[in-house]
C-alpha cells in the first residue's frame, strides 16, 4: 500500500468513540509555537481546552485505546496524579464520570477489555488516565519514549510515574506514504495506521483511520486545534520540525477534503463533536 488513494479504496468496519475526559487550563496562545511571527497577536486569556482520548473498535482485533486523558483522581484532589510540581503549573477540570476507565464502563467494557493503548506522545495530558489500564500492552513512539526519561522532559510535562508498571512497546513505522515519511499500518491490515508527526515533541505521533465512513485523521497534539492548520502556525515544540508536520497534515487535509479532522484539544471544535457514547464508523 503505497497511497492513501488506494487504502481508502477498502475502507474497514471500525468504531471510533470520542471521550472528552476534562479541560485543561491554559491561556489562549499555549497552542502556538512563540517563534511564530503570529504568536504575538495570539490571545492570552485563560481558557479551558478539552483533554480527548479515543475507543477504537476494531471488527477483529477489538479495542483499542488512544491516549488516556484525564484520571479520575483530579475528581478527588487539585494536583490529581500529575504531583505537586507539574499539578500547579497545569490546572486541570475533572468531572466525575469522565474519565476514560468509566466512560468505557458506560460503554460495556471494563479496563482489563483495554489490552492495547496507542499515545500519541508521552506529555502528561495524554497519559494521566494510564494507570487504569495496568494488564495493557502500550504502544508509543520509540524516539518519544527515549526522550520522555529525561529530567528536561519531566520539566516540560511527561510524568514517569504514569508509566509506571506498564509494559511499553514501539512502534514499527514501514516505508513512507506521502505526505508523511514515517507510517506504520499498526494491525497490518490498512484499518489504523500511526504517522510520524514529530515536533511538538520528540516523537509526536498522528493516527489516520480507515472508516467506512470516510477517513478519519486523529492529529492529537501535531496540530492542538484547526487554528494551527489554517493559519500553518506549529504547536511549542521543534518550530522547524512541528512546521514541517503541520505541513504533512496540511497536504493530507487538502488531498482528502472529505476526511473527517479531529484536532487535539480544540476548544471550538468541542460542540461539533459526536462524543461518546455516539460514535463514528
Ligand atoms: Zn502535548
Amino acid at each position: 500500500m503505497s497511497n492513501w488513494k488506494d487504502i481508502f479504496a477498502h475502507p474497514v468496519g471500525l468504531k471510533l468513540y470520542v471521550m472528552h475526559t476534562g479541560s485543561v487550563h491554559m491561556s489562549g496562545n499555549i497552542h502556538f509555537n512563540k517563534k511564530s511571527p503570529e504568536f504575538k497577536s495570539m490571545p492570552k486569556d485563560k481558557r479551558f481546552n478539552p483533554v480527548l482520548a479515543y475507543a477504537v473498535v476494531h471488527p477483529g482485533k477489538g479495542l483499542a485505546l488512544l491516549d488516556t486523558g484525564v484520571h479520575s483522581s483530579f475528581c478527588d484532589r487539585p494536583f490529581g496524579n500529575f504531583g505537586p510540581l507539574l499539578g500547579r503549573i497545569v490546572k486541570i477540570k475533572a468531572e466525575r464520570g469522565r474519565d476514560a476507565a468509566s466512560q468505557l464502563k458506560s460503554l460495556g467494557f471494563s479496563p482489563p477489555d483495554v489490552r492495547l493503548v496507542i499515545l500519541s506522545h508521552l506529555h502528561l495530558d495524554h497519559t494521566s488516565g494510564l494507570p487504569d489500564f495496568k494488564g495493557a500492552e502500550v504502544y508509543v513512539d520509540a524516539d518519544e519514549l527515549k526522550a520522555a526519561g529525561s529530567h528536561a522532559a519531566m520539566l516540560e510535562g511527561c510524568a514517569k510515574a504514569h508509566r509506571e508498571g506498564a509494559t511499553i512497546n514501539t512502534f514499527r513505522y514501514g516505508p513512507a506514504v506521502e505526505p508523511f515519511d514515517r507510517v506504520c499500518d499498526f494491525f497490518g491490515d490498512g484499518s489504523l495506521f500511526v504517522v510520524s508527526t514529530p515536533g511538538h515533541t520528540r516523537g509526536n505521533a498522528a493516527v489516520i483511520l480507515n472508516a467506512r465512513g470516510g477517513p478519519i485523521l486523529l492529529t492529537f497534539d501535531a496540530a492542538h486545534r484547526k487554528a494551527n492548520l489554517d493559519l500553518m502556525i506549529p504547536p511549542k515544540g521543534d518550530y522547524e520540525r512541528a512546521r514541517r508536520s503541520l505541513g504533512a497534515i496540511k497536504s493530507f487535509v487538502e488531498a482528502f477534503p472529505r476526511a473527517r479532522v479531529v484536532y487535539g484539544h480544540d476548544p471550538d471544535q468541542l460542540g461539533e463533536l459526536e462524543l461518546a457514547p455516539s460514535f463514528y464508523t
